[in-house]
C-alpha cells in the first residue's frame, strides 16, 4: 500500500456533431480535401464577424442538463490569445469567466463502489486547425478544415483517486454524449479528447500536491497506463527528495512513459478578455425547458430501469447500457423472444458483445438481428438444438444473416431426439465398454459422463442429452 493518494481532475474536449461550424456556415464534414471547408470567418480574414450557431448552444445546454449542471442563462465568449500557425486569428474563441454550464456531477462505480464526481464547468469553444509536417516535401502545411468546428470542454473537479475512477468517469461522460447524439465519441480520431491532471499527496494531507497535465491520450487503455506511470514517476520524484514541477507532459504510447512538453515558466499567458465581436449569449428559459424535455433516457436511468424491469444484475445492466445501440438491441431481443430476460442477457453479454468487440461491429450492424436472436433462443428452448450448438453457430449467424431455423436445417444440426436412432448408439456404446458398464452397475454412477461423451462422439454433438441419459438409465438399471 502506497503512502500516497492519487488526485486526478480531467478536461474533456468533445467535438459536437453539428452540420456547420460554430461561427460560420462552413461544413464540418470530415475527410474532404484540405482547406475545402473554409471561408473568410474561419480563416481569420480582417473585417468579418462571427455569428453563433444555435445548435452549439443547444448541444452544450443538453450536456449540462444531462450532467446535473446549473445552466447560466447569460454566458460570455472570450478570446484566448496565443500564436500558432493552425490558429489564423491569433486567438481562440472560448468561454472563460462566464461559461454556459457550471456545478454539475455524474455518478460512477468502481469495484462495486459508487462515487460522485463533480463537474466544474462546461463551456463552448472553437477547434483549431491542423499542422501537417511532411518530411518528403521538407515543409509544413496547414489544414483549416477543423478550424471553427464546435467543441465543448467539460472540466471535472479533482475528485478522482485512481486511474480506474478516471476511466470510469470518462466512459460515463462519453456514454452520455453518445446517448444525446451530440458527439461521436471517437478517441482515436480525436472527436473525444482528454487531458489528465494528476498529483499525489501523503494520505491525510488536505492540501493538493503540484499537478502535471498529461496530453496525447487517445484510448482508454493509454489513459489507464499513462496515469499509472505518472503516479509512479511522481512518487519517485518525491521519494528522491525532489519536488514535482507543474508542467504539461506528453504520453508516449510506444514506451508507456510520459515526458515533459512545457513547464509552467513557459506556460502561456492567454490574456483572456470578452470577445467584442460577440454579444453575450442570452438563453430564453423556455428554450432550456424545451431542451430538457427533449433529453432521452440517460445511461444511469436506463441502467436502473434494466435492473428493475429485466431483473438483471448491476454489472450486466451497466454493460448493456454502456452504448445506446447495445441497449436498444437488448430490449428488441427481449421483446422478440418473450421468454425469460435472463436468457437474453446471457446470450447478449456472453456471445453478442464479444463478437461485436472482436470484429469491431456495432450491435445494430450485426446480421443476427434481435428478432433472429429470439428465434435462436426458441430453437434451444424447444430442444431443436443444444446450447452448445447454438453457441457454435452464433458467429456464423452474426456474419451470414441467415435465419437460425434455415441455417440449422441446411447444416443438419438439429438435435437427435429420435429414441430409435439414439438407442442404436447407446447399445453400441454399452457393447463397446463392458468394463465401464460393470463399474457403473457396481455404483460408479459418475461414468454416465463417459457414456454421454461416447454418444456425443458418435452423434457429432447432436444427440439430445436428456433422451440419452434416460436411455442409459433404463438399460443399465
Ligand atoms: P488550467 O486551466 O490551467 O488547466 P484548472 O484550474 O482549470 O487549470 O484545472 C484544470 C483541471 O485540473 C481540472 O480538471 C482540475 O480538477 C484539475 N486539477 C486542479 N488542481 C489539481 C491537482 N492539484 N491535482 C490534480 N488535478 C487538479
Ligand atoms: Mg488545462
Ligand atoms: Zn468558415
Amino acid at each position: 500500500m502506497s503512502r500516497y493518494e492519487t488526485v486526478i481532475g480531467l478536461e474533456v474536449h468533445a467535438q459536437l456533431k453539428t452540420q456547420t461550424k460554430i461561427f460560420c456556415s462552413c461544413s464540418t464534414k470530415f475527410g474532404v480535401d484540405p482547406n475545402e471547408n473554409v471561408c473568410p470567418v474561419c480563416s481569420g480574414m480582417p473585417g468579418v464577424l462571427p455569428v453563433l450557431n444555435e445548435k452549439v448552444a443547444e448541444f452544450a445546454t443538453k450536456m449540462g442538463l444531462a450532467t446535473n449542471c446549473e445552466i447560466n442563462l447569460k454566458s460570455v465568449f472570450a478570446r484566448k490569445n496565443y500564436f500558432y500557425p493552425d490558429l489564423p486569428k491569433g486567438y481562440q474563441i472560448s468561454q472563460f469567466e462566464l461559461p454556459i454550464c457550471e456545478h454539475g456531477h455524474v455518478d460512477i462505480e468502481v469495484d462495486g463502489e459508487k462515487k460522485r464526481i463533480g463537474l466544474t464547468r462546461i463551456h463552448m469553444e472553437e477547434d483549431a486547425g491542423k499542422n501537417i509536417h511532411s518530411a518528403a516535401d521538407n515543409a509544413s502545411f496547414v489544414d483549416l478544415n477543423r478550424t471553427g468546428v464546435p467543441l465543448i470542454e467539460i472540466v471535472s473537479e479533482p475528485d478522482m483517486r485512481s486511474a480506474e475512477e478516471a476511466v470510469a468517469y470518462l466512459k460515463e461522460i462519453r456514454s452520455v454524449l453518445l446517448y444525446l447524439g451530440i458527439c461521436d465519441g471517437n478517441l482515436e480520431e480525436g472527436s473525444f479528447r482528454c487531458d489528465a491532471n494528476i498529483s499525489i499527496r501523503p494520505y491525510g494531507q488536505e492540501e493538493f500536491g503540484t499537478r502535471a497535465e498529461l496530453k496525447n491520450l487517445n484510448s482508454f487503455k493509454h489513459i489507464l497506463k499513462a496515469i499509472e506511470y505518472e503516479v509512479e514517476r511522481q512518487i519517485d520524484v518525491i521519494e528522491d527528495g525532489d519536488e514535482v514541477v507543474q508542467e504539461t507532459r506528453l504520453y508516449n504510447a510506444d514506451k508507456g512513459t510520459t515526458h515533459s512538453m512545457r513547464s509552467k515558466e513557459e506556460a502561456h499567458d492567454y490574456r483572456y478578455f470578452p470577445d467584442p465581436d460577440l454579444v453575450p449569449l442570452i438563453l430564453e428559459s423556455t428554450w432550456v425547458k424545451k431542451w430538457q424535455e427533449e433529453l432521452p433516457e440517460l445511461p444511469s436511468a436506463k441502467r436502473a430501469r434494466f435492473m428493475e424491469e429485466y431483473k438483471i444484475a448491476d454489472y450486466d445492466a451497466a454493460l448493456l447500457t454502456s452504448e445506446l445501440v447495445i441497449a436498444e438491441y437488448y430490449e428488441a431481443a427481449s421483446r422478440a423472444y418473450g421468454g425469460e430476460a435472463k436468457k437474453v442477457t446471457n446470450w447478449v453479454v456472453g456471445e453478442l458483445l464479444p463478437f461485436c468487440h472482436d470484429t469491431e461491429t456495432l450491435a445494430c450492424d450485426c446480421m443476427l438481428t434481435p428478432t433472429r436472436l429470439g428465434e435462436l433462443l426458441h430453437l434451444v428452448d424447444d430442444g431443436t438444438i443444444s446450447v452448445k450448438i447454438g453457441k457454435d453457430i452464433f458467429r456464423d449467424l452474426c456474419e451470414s444473416g441467415d435465419s437460425p431455423t434455415e441455417f440449422v436445417k441446411a447444416k443438419g444440426l438439429a438435435q437427435m431426439s429420435d429414441s430409435g436412432e439414439l438407442e442404436a448408439m447407446v447399445d453400441q456404446v454399452i457393447a463397446d465398454s463392458p468394463k465401464e458398464v460393470e463399474a457403473y452397475k457396481a455404483g460408479k454412477t459418475k461414468l454416465m459422463g463417459f457414456f454421454m461423451g461416447q454418444v456425443m462422439r458418435l452423434s457429432k454433438g447432436q444427440a439430445n442429452p436428456g433422451v440419452v441419459t434416460k436411455l442409459f438409465q433404463e438399460k443399465l438399471s
